[in-house]
C-alpha cells in the first residue's frame, strides 16, 4: 500500500512561493494501476519526484508500504529508490556515453553480477521490443521512441514493486503503445504498482483509477463534473 498524506509542495522563485501542490491525498493498493492527467505545468512531474523521494514535499507524508520516505537518509533513501522504485522520466535520462544495454544495467551494476543484468537486461529490451542490433548503440543514435522504451527497460532492471512513468507512451507510435501498454498489465498481474502521468485517454482507460491535477487538488475522476 502506499499513501501519500496532505502533501504539498511549493517552489521559490525570487520573492515568490509558487504553489504546486496543495494538501495532495492519494492511497494506492499494491498491484493496481492509478493514471493521474492534468494540464501541463499542472504539477504532475512535480509529484512524482516528491513520491520517489527526488523531491522533498514541504508538507505531509509518503508511505510506501509503512515506510515514510522522507525520513530515510540520503544513502538509505537511494538504496531504497533502486530496489523498490522504478522511475521512466519524461526526458528519459539515459546516460549518453553508455550504450542502450548498459544504460539498462546501469542501476545495479554495482550490486549484482554482471551477467545476471545482462541476461535480465536482454529479456526486458525484448519485451519492450528493442531489437539486438540496438543494444550496443549510444542514445543519441535512437529515435525518440526507442530511448522511451531503453528507459522503462532500464526501470525494470531492479524488479521495483513500483513503478513510475511520466508520459511514457509519448513518443510512441500506436502499435508501440499498445506493445507498452500490455507490458504495463503484465507487470500488473504479476503484483507491480504502477503510477502513471499520460495525456493519452487510451492508455489510461486500463488503469484501476484515474486522478486530475488541477490547481493544485488531486480529483478522483469520477469526482469531477
Ligand atoms: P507537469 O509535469 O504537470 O507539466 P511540472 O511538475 O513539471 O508540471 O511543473 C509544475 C510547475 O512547477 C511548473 O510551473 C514548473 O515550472 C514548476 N517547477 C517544476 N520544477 C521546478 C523547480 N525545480 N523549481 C521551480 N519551479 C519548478
Ligand atoms: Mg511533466
Amino acid at each position: 500500500m502506499m499513501k501519500i498524506a496532505n502533501i504539498s509542495k511549493s517552489f521559490k522563485s525570487g520573492s515568490n512561493n509558487k504553489v504546486i501542490l496543495q494538501n495532495v491525498n492519494l492511497n494506492i493498493s499494491n498491484g493496481t494501476w492509478c493514471t493521474i492527467m492534468g494540464p501541463s505545468g499542472s504539477g504532475k512531474s512535480t509529484l512524482l519526484n516528491c513520491i520517489s523521494g527526488l523531491l522533498k514535499p514541504n508538507e505531509g507524508k509518503i508511505h510506501i508500504n509503512d515506510i515514510n520516505i522522507n525520513e530515510l537518509y540520503e544513502n538509505s533513501l537511494s538504496e531504497f529508490r533502486r530496489n523498490n522504485i522504478g522511475f521512466v522520466f519524461q526526458d528519459f535520462k539515459l546516460l549518453p556515453y553508455y550504450s542502450v544495454l548498459d544504460n539498462v544495467i546501469l542501476p545495479l551494476v554495482q550490486d549484482r553480477s554482471k551477467t545476471e543484468l545482462v541476461t535480465r537486461a536482454r529479456k526486458l529490451l525484448v519485451e519492450v521490443g528493442i531489437e539486438e542490433d540496438l543494444y550496443n548503440r549510444l542514445p543519441k543514435d535512437l529515435s525518440g521512441g526507442e530511448k522511451q522504451r531503453v528507459a522503462i527497460a532500464r526501470a525494470l532492471i531492479a524488479e521495483p514493486n513500483l513503478l513510475l512513468c511520466d508520459e511514457p507512451t509519448g513518443n510512441l507510435d500506436s502499435d508501440t503503445r499498445n506493445q507498452i501498454i500490455n507490458l504495463l498489465l503484465s507487470l500488473k498481474q504479476n503484483g507491480q504498482t504502477i503510477i502513471l502521468v499520460t495525456h493519452d485517454e487510451e492508455v489510461a482507460k486500463y488503469s484501476d483509477n484515474i486522478y486530475q491535477l488541477i490547481n493544485g487538488k488531486l480529483l478522483h475522476k469520477e469526482l469531477i463534473k
